[in-house]
């Protein structure tokens, strides 16, 4: 029977209910489910040799059946050592052993056939040949022995274990779905599929789960394969078609067109608290021409923390009020909206325009009221969290949507702002900063201004590392800075789950701190879950000097701008990403004197270790980012917290950036001068059916 795409996977033959439910687990539901479910890594097995013909030296895959094995027992903890003695036909022997794996005295028990791949060496002391860590599949299974030769003699995929459901019952799987798998619809543009020499998507989709011998295994281990490229290719195609799309209707939409006269100039000067820096005056630039031009403007600011960007969309926001028009400015935290408030309220006021504070501890009366205002257009701008989204929001006539962090936000959250006004003009602001090729696919449909000069008479921030039973050297630093007039923040970290865990620990530590360490020193403290009114009183005590230290949980990640505090010192640094140590070293060095920023860490690995050097040696938030990514990972750099990104299916930003590039190019060109209105109308209908929720692609079509 020939399997459809959409046909269960239960219509398979091996797969029960149980096996259909791990398979789930990883959202395998369907036959399209299973074939895009590719392979992470190939091993090379076609150098299948009897043990009596290996040579110490050489990569080699070899079938044979555990004769005994033993797991000797280390004085230090975790150490077992499983050792095993293999034999095949040859009737010679070979060693493997294992660190730290006595687990698997449970399954490579006497008698077992198990496929072995790894580096033959010489153990000089026994006279035998070895095997260090290698690789192993148990043979014995419930598949068929006509398929015994899937899993040997062959470069073979190794795929991510659903559960129980290991890499050798998927490679089954696969296998059998692929021999009754119907030829695919290839939905790439022909011309492109040519131009390119693409394989087409049935043949890629085969070799990519069973490669054929003739291209090296390093080029599958590289994702560089025909088959390989081409799906990569199209992943990335499709994405930036959506966007490519969504870019070209949003310039079409008719928008506001805002006066730029010597009004608004003498306006927007009059603003300004202070002299603007070259880069600030360029991206105000361009974002005058945008806001000037019939078209929406979609704009994404990009600045390294502390570079000044709350002032530029404060200015946008002049152009928009003097224009007769309301703005929006959307912050991800309270304690960020309160200050953005309480900073830009007497600068707007100045300029005869009434700012309103929308958050979700306003009560409801004061909702009503400010919710009536913006109806009326009494308030000029709103200041505020995801309570300015809620639906129940109108205004007069809104004409700029500023939004801060934008990272914070998730894709669709920007989306909502955009419906109460008629395409009002948009100004997407973020620190964290983004690689280039990351903001290319991330913001793909916005055009990009980048802040890259620090305000005047900023010094570099020192930073130091400590480790934990060094936490005095920090304190005393904290104590002389104070003792200049100096302000400082102690930061514990808050594990996502955790914030009541944080929260005691800082609770903790604020009264070792107070009672202890700084009994003559006012202390403050906030946290996640104080009240709206305790965290903007501890807000403003410290901001106003009134306490010199304030102990805190990550709620001051974002934003935060106290330009008198020069000491920050973060506890438990190797618990945080390397952007976020980033962005909180990023709350000191606001003003002209020298900071210090000390990481104390407990414990800490090779890679955490290099994590903190690279903290300590750059103060460049786009190198620190490239660099999180790396040791990270993109898996992890792109958990929907840190990017709103879904999760790609074999394309990887950080591994393909090329293939991105030359994607992106192509989608431009395709969505610009399609090939025939017959393409272009299939390509958005596939990108609707296909991708659109997945990248979060709403307004595609
Ligand atoms: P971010 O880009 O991180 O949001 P902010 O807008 O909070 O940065 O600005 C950081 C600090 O620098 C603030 O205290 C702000 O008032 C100050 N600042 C911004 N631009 C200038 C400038 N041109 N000259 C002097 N100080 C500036
Ligand atoms: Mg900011």
């Amino acid at each position: 029977m020939p399997l459809e795409l959409d046909t269960p996977l239960t219509y398979v033959k091996g797969v029960g209910p149980h096996r259909a439910a791990m398979l789930q687990t990883k959202g395998l539901e369907t036959i399209e489910d299973l074939i895009q479910y590719f392979p992470f890594r190939y091993e090379d097995r076609s150098n299948l040799k009897p043990i009596a013909k290996l040579a110490p030296g050489e990569m080699a895959t070899v079938i044979a059946e555990v004769k005994a094995a033993k797991v000797s027992s280390f004085k230090r903890k975790g150490l077992g050592l499983f050792e095993a003695e293999f034999t095949d036909a040859s009737k010679a022997v070979l060693l493997a052993k294992w660190f730290r794996s006595a687990y698997l005295a449970d399954k490579l028990l006497p008698g077992t056939r198990v496929a072995l791949y790894g580096k033959i060496e010489f153990d000089n002391y026994r006279g035998e040949l070895q095997m260090m860590h290698p690789e192993t599949e148990l043979l014995s299974g419930d598949d068929d022995e006509g398929e015994a030769s899937l899993h040997t003699g062959r470069i073979v995929p190794v795929y991510e274990a659903a559960q129980k459901v290991n890499t050798r019952v998927i490679r089954s799987l696969m296998f059998r779905v692929l021999q009754q798998m119907p030829r695919l619809t290839d939905r790439l543009p022909e011309e492109l599929r040519h131009r390119l020499k693409f394989p087409d998507r049935t043949a890629a989709i085969r070799a990519i789960h069973f490669p054929d011998n003739e291209t090296p295994v390093r080029i599958w281990n590289d994702f560089r394969s025909q088959a390989q490229f081409r799906l990569i290719f199209e992943e990335f195609f499709w994405l930036e078609c959506g966007l490519e799309i969504k870019r070209k209707k949003g310039k079409m939409v008719p928008g506001i067109s805002f006066q730029l006269n010597d009004k608004v100039r003498d306006s927007i000067k009059k603003l300004l608290p202070f002299k603007p820096t070259g880069a600030q005056k360029r991206v105000l630039k361009e974002i005058a021409e945008d806001m000037a031009s019939p078209s929406p403007m979609n704009r994404l600011l990009q600045g390294d923390v502390g570079s000044g960007k709350t002032i530029v969309a404060a200015e946008a926001a002049v152009i928009a009020l003097e224009n007769g028009y309301q703005a929006a400015f959307l912050a991800p935290t309270e304690i960020l909206a309160t200050q953005h408030f309480l900073g830009l309220r007497p600068l707007f006021r100045k300029l005869g325009y009434e700012p309103a504070l929308l958050t979700g501890s306003n009560t409801a009366r004061e909702k009503l009221q400010i919710k009536e205002m913006l109806r009326n257009g009494m308030i000029h701008i709103a200041i505020g969290t995801h309570a300015l989204i809620e639906k129940d929001v109108e205004f007069a006539n809104l004409g700029l949507v500023v939004i801060d962090e934008q990272h914070r936000f998730g894709v669709m959250q920007r989306f909502e702002l955009l419906q109460k006004g008629v395409s009002p003009d948009v100004l997407v602001m973020t620190a964290t900063p983004i690689p280039r090729t990351l903001a290319l696919t991330l913001f793909g449909d916005l055009d990009a201004s980048v802040i890259d000069e620090m305000p005047p008479g900023r010094k570099k921030i020192q930073t130091k590392h400590y480790t934990a039973d060094q936490v005095e050297l920090a304190y005393s630093e904290i104590q002389r800075e104070v003792e200049k007039g100096r302000q400082a923040y102690v930061v514990y970290p808050v594990i996502e789950e955790s914030e009541t865990t944080a929260m005691k620990a800082a609770q903790q530590q604020y009264e070792h701190l107070s009672k202890e360490v700084f009994p003559n020193i006012p202390i403050g403290l906030l946290h996640g879950r104080l009240g709206a009114n305790e965290k903007e009183a501890a807000m403003d005590a410290f901001k106003q000097g009134r306490t010199r230290i304030l102990v805190s949980t990550t709620v001051i990640e974002v934003g935060v701008d106290v330009p008198n505090a020069t000491v920050m010192v973060i506890e438990q640094a190797e618990r945080f990403g390397l952007s976020q140590l980033h962005q909180l070293r990023g709350r000191v060095g606001r003003g002209a004197e020298q900071s210090h920023c000390m990481l104390i860490t407990e414990k800490l690995n090779d890679t955490g270790k290099e994590r903190i050097r690279t903290l300590v040696d750059s103060q460049d938030g786009f190198y620190i980012a490239e660099m999180d990514l790396k040791l990270r990972g993109p898996g992890e750099f792109f958990g929907t917290k840190q990017s709103g990104l879904p999760s790609l299916q074999i394309a990887n930003i950080l591994r393909d950036p090329d293939i991105l590039e030359a994607a992106r190019h192509e989608a431009k060109a395709f969505v610009e001068r399609p090939p025939s209105q017959e393409a272009y109308a299939a390509a958005v209908e596939y990108i609707r059916g296909h991708w659109q929720r997945r990248y979060g692609l709403v307004q595609v079509g």
